[in-house]
């Protein structure tokens, strides 16, 4: 019950509310979740931080703070104060002060605010967007060096359409400006068309795109044609549109890079073709596919090494063979060893610290466009580009929980059994 003591002192909702914003960008986390619990009525509020993709807890409220923290963030975001019974979403601008340990100074975050009404009352989530640095170079994203020689070949090209596939949240965007910064900056003239615009990017032309005036990306895209680009970059490419005009820029001789929504490299040509675009004109436009996800990295201060438990070498299939694809020592040459998280001061007792990505690159050979023109299924593209040498996402959790980086649990998490 010390959390609601300290509660008590707090002063009023809005500087409760303000709190917990505060606390949480200072924890490098991206949203605040507030929401009414108990069994039979509402017993007490759960306050909840997402940190590095994964929800902790950040403390627990007597049930009567509920109303003001509700009243407040609805002022916030102006919204009907009075309206219990209907969803509301808004935004709002605010500026926190940064510790010292982050360079003191202030920083202006874009809040979005969702209130649901739910069982017990209402709920709400505010959410930012992390404004960490994000042209990172592409060799520290995660790839390993085969999949990252892969992708530097493609990215080399002058032309073809260069495909980052995953969820939400899985750092598509990262990887996108990255490709962007491992670019010729001077000779080349690099255009984005995004919805909306991350990140501002030295050097380059970033058009916003408004759909409620009629500025698609499809129609942003069309503008920057005529601004005489060697590189484009359109936000993401789900609808029939966007995608057929990003192919045919791609196969116009331009380099053009985008997002898409699959699971896995393979799955991005049933998707593309499932919106109804020519297989020909897919296979020949795509020259690569990189899928992706998101992985907590273990606290390398608390982290224990482990030997790997035989059920899980059986579970995850680490055989011989997969330790010779993904460049680890082979069985029985040296002991496998995996970290297990414990928690300690420097990892706020949760046991990880920071993330990184697990990749999946799919460079288009012309064994894949067969299998693709063939109307093969998803397995058997897979099965082929494995064979040419592709690591597959479970794989290269595999590798990167072997090299001590993530734990198998994380591993399991974020990536399905491998098939093909
Ligand atoms: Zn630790």
């Amino acid at each position: 019950m010390e959390d609601n003591d300290l509660v008590g002192r707090a002063g009023s909702p809005e500087q409760l509310l303000l709190e917990f914003i505060t606390a949480a960008v200072h924890q490098g986390a991206s949203a605040v979740h507030v929401e009414p619990s108990g069994e039979q009525r509402l017993e007490e509020v759960r306050v909840r931080l997402r940190r590095e993709g994964v929800l902790v807890h950040h403390r627990t409220l007597p049930r009567e703070m509920l109303p003001g923290l509700l009243s407040a963030v609805k002022r916030m975001a102006a919204l009907d104060e009075t309206e219990h019974r209907l969803p509301q979403d808004g935004r709002s601008l605010i500026t926190v002060a940064l510790p010292a340990t982050a360079g003191a100074g202030e920083r202006v975050v874009e809040l979005r605010i969702s209130v649901v009404p739910v069982l017990w009352g209402e709920q709400f989530v505010v959410r930012w967007i992390d404004a960490s640095p994000r042209t990172r170079p592409l060799a520290d994203l995660g790839l390993d060096g085969v999949s990252l020689l892969r992708l530097d070949a493609r990215l080399k090209n002058p032309s073809g359409l260069v495909l980052v596939s995953g969820p939400s949240g899985s750092g598509k965007t990262t990887t996108l400006y990255s490709m962007l910064g491992s670019l010729d900056h001077e000779g080349r003239k690099i255009c984005t068309a995004e919805e909306p615009v991350e990140h501002a990017l030295r050097g380059i032309t970033q058009v916003p795109c408004r759909p409620e005036l009629g500025l698609t990306l499809a129609a942003a895209t069309r503008s920057l044609l005529r601004q005489d680009p060697d590189v484009l970059l359109v936000g993401q490419t789900q609808d029939y549109e966007t995608a057929e005009l990003a192919l045919k820029i791609a196969l116009g001789g331009r380099l053009v890079l985008s997002s898409v929504h699959a699971n896995d490299a393979a799955a991005v040509f049933g998707r593309f073709i499932d919106l109804g675009l020519e297989p020909a004109l897919v296979v020949d436009g795509v020259t690569a596919i990189v899928a992706q996800r998101l992985v907590r990295k273990v606290c390398l201060e608390c982290r224990v090494l482990e030997d790997l438990a035989d059920e899980d070498r059986v579970h995850l299939a680490i055989t011989t063979a997969l330790l010779r694809s993904i460049g680890m020592p082979e069985l029985g040459e040296a002991p496998l060893r995996v970290p297990r998280p414990v928690g300690c001061p420097a990892c706020g007792g949760s046991g990880y610290r920071g993330r990184t990505g697990l990749f999946e690159v799919l460079a288009v050979s012309p064994a894949i466009r067969r299998v693709i023109m063939n109307g093969g299924s998803c397995a058997e593209l897979t099965g082929v580009a494995r064979a040419e040498g592709m690591i597959t996402l479970r794989q290269a959790g595999v590798r990167q929980a072997l090299q001590g980086v993530t734990t198998l649990t994380e591993c399991l998490r974020v990536t399905a059994p491998d098939q093909g």
